[in-house]
């Protein structure tokens, strides 16, 4: 420790001392200096006329004190324990956030736009301080919903006109949609499980937009929901679209296949990957 360090290190402590309401220091001493994490960490015995104290300080580590009186008996005691919290915050500060819409499978290319609120209103979760911060998520999501009802709506022309809808209805221009996406009776359960979430979805979002009570669970919850709602529907597109009418091999149901020329132009075989059939295609591909 350098002179320097040392007058500039002992102006610092006094006046975090006076901040903490320690005053009428009457001497103060390094009792030990560690240097086993890679740099230079001080633990400080404090002496004044209200008790002792253990200030702990150095390169990359907080300031901190600690009574002498009750539990830290030692200035190695006082070290480990301060660098073991000191580390548990770095640790938690330097952890990679996870993003809350990295939990559902969100597939939104053709929705640019939503897929960046949906992304901001993730890292807003990031940084709550207060009910309108939560409030805030609600109203994105809500925000969000509207959006995707005015995609769905341009997509299919005449479905406001043919059901009477507003342009804003996110739940009747769903589930309208719905009813497009995903035909017929094999198709029943599905579309009621696709209503039921887009309600949770809005309904989640309209509570946590107008109560002041909602927490930071609440929130997370209403953007899972929305994104799932998002997320569902350009699935239901994709199933419409015939991505649910994929070759399968006739022996074993596999996917995974390769499509090769048969003896014949115009004649195509699968060739099975998984059991090795190779069966005609008749229709065309
Ligand atoms: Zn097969």
């Amino acid at each position: 420790m350098t002179p320097e360090y040392r007058i500039d290190a002992e102006q610092r402590i006094a006046s975090y001392l006076a901040n903490n309401d320690v005053d009428d220091i009457k001497n103060m001493q390094v009792e030990q200096t560690f240097d086993d994490l890679g740099h230079e960490v001080h633990v400080w015995n404090i002496r004044t006329s209200g008790g002792n104290w253990w200030v702990v300080e150095g390169e990359s580590a907080p300031m901190n004190l600690y009574t002498q009186n009750e539990f830290y008996f030692s200035a190695d005691e006082a070290y480990s324990f301060h660098m073991g919290i000191t580390q548990r915050l770095q640790a938690r500060h330097h952890q990679t956030f996870k993003h809350v819409i990295d939990e559902v499978p969100l597939d939104i290319d053709g929705i640019k736009s939503i897929s960046r609120r949906l992304n901001s209103a993730a890292l807003e979760l990031n940084d709550v301080s207060g009910p309108e911060d939560i409030q805030s998520i609600g109203l994105t999501c809500r925000e969000s919903l509207i959006e995707l009802a005015g995609v769905l709506a341009k997509g299919n022309p005449e479905l406001l006109k043919d059901h009477g809808l507003k342009s804003a209805d996110f739940k009747g221009i769903a589930k309208a949609v719905i009813n497009i996406y995903a035909v017929g009776k094999r198709n029943s359960n599905l579309r009621k499980r696709c209503r039921d979430l887009i309600e949770s979805a809005w309904d989640q979002s309209s509570e946590v937009v107008h109560s002041p009570n909602k927490n930071i669970p609440d929130a997370k919850i209403c953007l899972l929901f929305t994104c799932s709602a998002v997320s569902v529907i350009q699935n239901l597109f994709l199933k419409y679209l015939g991505f649910d009418d994929e070759p399968k091999c006739p022996e074993c149901k596999s996917m995974d296949y390769d499509i090769v020329g048969g003896e014949n132009s115009g004649e195509f075989v699968l060739s099975c990957n998984s059991c090795g059939q190779e069966s005609a295609i008749s229709e065309e591909i």
